[in-house]
């Protein structure tokens, strides 16, 4: 039985998102690897998936590819109703590729500049993907949402990304006015973690049966 933390690739160059995942998984037995520990100078997945789902499992399927080890992806982002979905999952650019976060609420504010509705309905999205090299490749997907409004002048120094406009409906706050523990509880990612957490249990418990680290990380 080994008793050591189960190494899981975080693959994502998000530092955002992975300051969450480590938060999210504090309590568990696990040691989140960033990309940038794991595979130095990799070059990064182009994602061009039509889906959440689809550029989760390209970023899961190519970090664990390369590293062999178990391997957590998500590809989330920002629906806006009146926008018919968009930036959806071109929200990490939706102002232009490599765009910063300001660029990207600029571009979101100026894309709702002619909506007259005050709280345009919005929700985030996250898809999650738990790849174990030794599964024969089956990978575990969870989702998780969060629904909201869009308010038209940013609010809040916490988070990342379009948080500072994203009103959390249970809240009637930003999301950058939310504590960490906070946002995780109804964060999209929070809920995709939560519903992660059996499989991770179990792969923990396969892991510690299967005894000490060897092949396959
Ligand atoms: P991707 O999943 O790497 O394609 O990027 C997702 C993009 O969606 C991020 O760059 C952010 O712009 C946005 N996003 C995803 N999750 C959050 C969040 O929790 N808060 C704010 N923005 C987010």
């Amino acid at each position: 039985m080994s008793r050591e933390p189960l190494r899981v690739l975080a693959a994502t160059s998000n530092r955002g998102k992975l300051t969450e995942l480590r938060s999210l998984l504090a309590d568990l037995p696990i040691e989140v690897i960033s990309l940038a520990e794991a595979l130095p100078g990799a070059p990064p997945v182009v994602e061009d998936g039509e889906t959440f789902l689809e550029n989760a499992l390209l970023k899961a399927r190519a970090a664990a590819l390369r590293s062999g080890w178990v391997t957590l992806a998500e590809d989330s982002g920002l629906e806006v109703d009146a926008l018919g979905g968009r930036p959806g999952v071109r929200s990490a650019r939706f102002a232009r590729e490599g765009a910063t976060d300001a660029e990207n609420n600029a571009a979101l504010l100026s894309a709702l500049a002619e909506v007259p509705d005050e709280r345009p309905r919005a929700r985030f999205r996250c898809i999650m993907v738990l790849l174990d090299p030794r599964s024969e490749g089956q990978p575990v997907v969870t989702e998780g949402r969060c629904e909201g409004w869009i308010c038209r002048q940013p609010r809040g120094a916490g988070g990342f990304g379009y948080d500072p406009l994203f009103v959390v409906e249970e809240f009637g706050r930003t999301m950058a006015e939310l504590g960490e523990a906070e946002k995780n509880r109804v964060s999209h990612r929070g809920k995709a973690t939560l519903a992660m957490r059996a499989a991770l249990d179990a792969l923990i418990a396969r892991r510690r049966e299967a005894g000490p680290p060897g092949g396959g990380g």
